[in-house]
């Protein structure tokens, strides 16, 4: 299975959306998407919950709203127009909803319309942190249906900041490396993970990570998939990678415990609760099933669900 494959089964991943990327900067065209009879809109509250009505996010039509509400361009589904509104909206403007945050929202969503939420939460996660120029400091006007933000004073134009994070699940022989934080739940182990750092290629961010926070030495890699994940602004890159000796050495204080764990140690441990993973939702989650799949034919999916 290729990468790309792979990368489509991952939560928030691969949303069959035309971004229209190349047509959004013209103004008079982002007018006659907005206007369309077609066009639907996502509201969010203050917290940047969205309204989920059946199990399905709950879209406005556009004769609902003013003309002129502030809305992010999302793009076309099926020729759809999509948008996202900028302004939140009080919980009693809409009936029969119930406002979810987009962890909650994606075991619940089907996959599409998970990954439009996670699009629409990652943009305004970067206007509400972007709203002065970084090198002048004046406001800064969004424009490009909201994919950009434009300085007047300077001229200067922002774009989308995605944090680029490696994740890397690491085996030797049959067992394979997973830590814990002492702020996760009691019991939880993860796969490691940490941002790439700048002049830094995925390779040896890979490397770089498992040594400063297990003392592992990585002797190679392959890169599996990858997830957006919008919290606020990451891009998971994950990896699978082999590793050189069991020694363990807890170095740079960010784990509590780090362990190998053989397919079997994993299986019994969710059986008898003694074992937590991430939810599903995660890229550690598809990381740990993969390694469990092709070394131990393991399905994790029928295994009790301790998250
Ligand atoms: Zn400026």
């Amino acid at each position: 299975m290729s990468s790309g494959e792979r990368t489509r089964h991952n939560t928030f991943a691969a949303t069959p959306l035309d971004r229209c990327g190349e047509r959004r900067a013209d103004p008079a065209w982002l007018s006659a998407q907005r206007a369309a009879a077609s066009a639907r809109f996502l509201a969010c509250d203050a917290e940047g919950r969205a309204p989920v009505r059946n199990g399905r996010l709950y879209w406005l039509d556009g004769k609902a709203l003013a003309p002129d509400a502030p809305a992010n361009f999302l793009g076309q589904m099926h020729g759809v127009p999509l948008f996202a509104l900028r302004e939140p909206l009080a919980h009693d403007a809409l009936s029969a909803v119930t406002w979810m945050d987009l962890r909650g929202a994606a075991s619940v969503l089907e996959r599409t319309e998970a990954g439009l939420f996670a699009y629409a939460r990652g943009l305004a996660n970067w206007q509400d942190a972007t709203r002065h120029c970084a090198y002048c400091g004046a406001a800064l006007a969004l424009i490009d249906g909201g994919h950009r933000a434009s300085c007047a004073s300077c001229g200067r134009l922002h774009f989308p900041r995605t944090d680029a994070a490696i994740i890397v699940i690491v085996e030797h022989g049959d067992a394979c490396l997973l830590g814990r934080q002492a702020i996760w739940k009691p019991k939880q182990y993860s796969t490691l993970a940490g941002f790439v750092e700048p002049g830094e290629a995925l390779a040896d961010a890979v490397r770089r990570e498992v040594r400063e926070e297990t003392g592992v030495e990585v002797l190679d890699c392959d890169f599996h998939s990858s997830q957006p994940w919008p919290f606020p602004a990451s891009l998971m890159l994950g990896f699978t990678a082999t590793a050189a000796r069991r020694d363990i050495r807890l170095a740079d204080g960010e784990l509590e415990d780090a362990r190998w764990f053989t397919a079997w140690d994993i299986a019994a441990g969710l059986r008898d609760g003694s074992l937590r993973l991430s939810t599903p939702v995660s890229i550690s989650w598809r990381l740990i099933e993969h390694w469990l799949r092709t070394r131990a034919g393991i399905e994790l999916g029928r295994l009790p669900r301790a998250e």
